[in-house]
């Protein structure tokens, strides 16, 4: 019988349902929240009356007018829902063990010994379901998805939303599955499925019996074989093994906690270990932020990417996770901020296999630039030259 790590929890409509949550004459009425309500705004997120007609997030204001017509529109209110989410993460944290704030609508519990059983998940899934209706709100639904892993779990709690409860396991794999499109899995980019199409795996069924050493080429990296591996139910931890990355993480001395200094501090722990990263000639396939808040859980994020060792590359994919992770953290304090850097391969082996355009070794013009600055400042003792704001942080704490 299959046993079940991870419980997914992904909020339905979130925005909506909180707006219509707290005015009662939204309810069982299309809404839209839109970041600037003028025709040239988009959709930020729909009330499931509104996707009815076709709404969604990304669609033009003038477009969704023209669509729905009688759509009511409210201006979005970042401040508010990170409050909900705060509070969910609350509550939930209260009846199972919170392993993740995923986003400012997803979090993932662990099932640990005691709900391991799927009637054990299941029941842990009904009483997460009333809580949220008792202590939030009636309108506020959730989908759930378990499984054996995160990814498997994720995949669950989107197949029958709203107000879902799905589970993925060996009895039903591949065939639960087997009716989504590519796109729809979590982690399949657009560019990604170009690759499997090209690489003949067409269908969500494909890609489950695709030999994972196969996947690894076409992700052009060891994520490709994680990936089918955690859909066949693997559990893959996120932390293979500290060895093969390389990280930084800081403890925020109280003062120094805010969205802003923790973000300058992320930046300066990418520089350092993309400097190290270079002086063992690595180049990283892969970034992962962790931050853990002041007075409840955790988030992380990642995103992978071609191999380099390029101090501004990094940086630049920093910002996008944080971008991703602000609406959670915007009006938090931080109290550690972890980088790490990894799927690791030596300079010297990446070659034009991966489309890089480069010889063996050899490094691209802004890589280049990144070792000059590294030879300068080792040069000079000090660190004459910086990418941007470069703050050290004293009066940190050293982690462990
Ligand atoms: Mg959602």
């Amino acid at each position: 019988m299959s046993r079940f790590r991870t419980l997914y929890i992904d909020m339905d409509s979130f925005f909506a349902s909180i707006e219509q949550q707290l005015d009662s004459t939204l309810r069982n009425k299309p809404v839209a929240i839109a970041a600037l309500e003028n025709d040239f705004g988009c959709v930020v997120a729909a009330s499931y009356e509104a996707k009815a007609y076709g709404v969604k997030t990304g669609t033009r204001v003038r477009d969704a007018k023209i669509l729905c017509p009688g759509i009511h529109f409210r201006p979005s209110r970042h401040r508010l829902y990170s409050k909900f989410n705060k509070y969910i993460s609350y509550l939930l944290d209260d009846i199972a063990e919170l392993e993740s704030i995923r986003s400012i609508d997803e979090f993932q519990i662990y099932l640990g010994r005691d709900y391991s059983s799927l009637s054990r998940a299941l029941l842990l899934s009904t009483r997460i379901k009333s809580m949220i209706y008792e202590q939030v709100g009636k309108e506020i639904s959730l989908s759930i998805g378990i499984a054996a892993n995160p990814l498997l779990a994720k995949i669950a709690s989107k197949i029958n939303k709203p107000d879902g409860l799905q589970w993925l396991c060996e009895e039903n794999m591949p065939s639960r599955i087997k009716d989504l499109y590519l796109e729809d899995l979590p982690g399949i980019s657009k560019g990604i499925k170009r690759r499997l199409l090209g690489a003949k795996v067409y269908s969500v069924e494909d890609l489950y019996y695709m030999d994972p050493r196969h996947a690894r080429l076409v992700w052009r990296s060891v994520e490709g074989e994680r990936f089918v591996r955690s859909l066949r139910g693997e559990n893959i931890p996120i932390n293979k093994s500290n060895r093969g990355s390389y990280g930084n993480s800081k403890v925020l001395s109280p003062e120094n906690r805010s969205p802003r200094n923790a973000y300058l501090v992320g930046r300066w722990l990418i520089e350092k270990s993309a400097e190290r990263l270079r002086r063992y000639n690595y180049c990283a396939s892969r970034l992962d932020i962790f931050l853990r808040l002041d007075n409840f859980g955790s988030c992380q994020d990642s995103v992978t990417f071609l191999y380099s060792q390029d101090t501004l590359f990094f940086l630049k994919q920093f910002k996008i996770l944080w971008t991703r992770l602000s609406p959670v953290i915007e009006s938090q304090r931080i109290k550690f901020v972890g980088v790490r850097l990894s799927g690791l391969i030596n300079i010297q082996d990446r070659s034009g296999e991966f489309l890089t355009n480069l010889y063996p070794g050899e490094k691209n013009i802004s890589e280049r630039l990144s070792s000059s600055v590294d030879n300068l400042n080792l040069r000079y003792g000090k660190r004459i030259i910086n990418f941007g704001i470069h703050r050290e942080h004293p009066g940190f704490f050293e982690r462990g």
